[in-house]
């Protein structure tokens, strides 16, 4: 059994990540490019998330492309430079790793390490980022059982890092009109297996940037932890995922929509 992941271990958790706080009722956005692909797109996209109000900024440096001729991301440069977006736009960044050898640069310069689907069960990966101290993002993989995706977390519980966010992402379905099939039934079931915080990824779940804001809503309205979405200056030029990243007018409208549902401007004490 999952003795540390456990909810007979804790009713809720809390994860911090700078001023971001996962588990503490609230709904936090996470929001960036897929990758990193230069100083002045990942620069423009921080402050343009910021100032809408997003939490924390996302951006991969190295990239788990399926085709090893696709882009792969710009590796410690582009970690030097979502760095110094963070900096700039004062967002936490998380930024996923792929392997023992990214950790090291990771820690110095990120906030949150990401394990990605690919790595779900990488448990050598695992035991080595917990042992950062860095916070975790843990994605679950696309055919990983809750149960499963539990293990994995333990793992880094098991090294002394309570800091995991889980993350549903999407498991394989049948249907090619979405990319995966978004598991909200499965995320809410973790809610109830577990303590941790857990996020909704609605891009890499679809696709499709049309379903990204409703599925950020609902989300909210599940009750989730909060969501991390894939936003880009020119999403048409972006080097990966250009189909489900939102461009800067769409975050606006996702935000604002987020806004007047998680702070509602009415009461429902004039009804009683
Ligand atoms: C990502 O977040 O950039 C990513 C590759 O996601 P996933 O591991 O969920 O496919
Ligand atoms: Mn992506």
């Amino acid at each position: 059994m999952y003795k540390l992941a456990s909810k007979s271990v804790a009713e809720r958790s809390i994860v911090r990540v700078g001023s971001a706080a996962f588990g503490d009722g609230g709904f936090v956005m996470i929001a960036g490019p897929c990758a990193v692909e230069g100083r002045a797109q990942i620069a423009s996209t921080a402050e343009f998330v910021e100032r809408c109000g997003a939490q924390m900024l996302r951006g991969g440096a190295y990239k788990p492309r399926t085709s090893p001729y696709a882009f792969q991301g710009l590796g410690e440069e582009g970690v030097g430079m979502i760095a110094r977006a963070s900096a700039q736009s004062g967002l936490p960044a998380v930024v996923e790793a792929l392997a023992e050898s990214q950790l090291s640069v990771l820690c110095e310069h990120v906030a949150m390490i990401q394990i990605g689907a690919r790595n779900m069960q990488n448990f050598a990966l695992l035991r080595a980022a917990a042992r950062t101290h860095k916070p975790i993002l843990l994605k679950r993989s696309a055919s990983a059982t809750l149960d499963e995706l539990l293990y994995a977390a333990e793992y880094v519980l098991l090294e002394g890092n309570p800091n995991i966010v889980l993350c549903e992402r999407g498991v394989r379905g049948f249907d090619p009109q979405t990319r995966n099939l978004f598991d909200i039934g499965g995320a809410l079931r973790l809610k109830e297996l577990t303590h941790l915080p857990v996020i909704a990824d609605p891009s890499h779940a679809t696709g499709r940037r049309t379903l990204v804001e409703p599925l950020v809503l609902a989300a909210a309205a599940a009750g989730l932890d909060g969501a991390i979405v894939e936003v880009h200056p020119d999403p048409g030029a972006a080097l990966s995922d250009a189909e489900q990243s939102l461009d800067f007018a769409g975050f606006e409208r996702l935000m604002s929509r987020l806004d007047a549902m998680v702070r509602p401007q009415f009461s429902l004490a004039a009804c009683r």
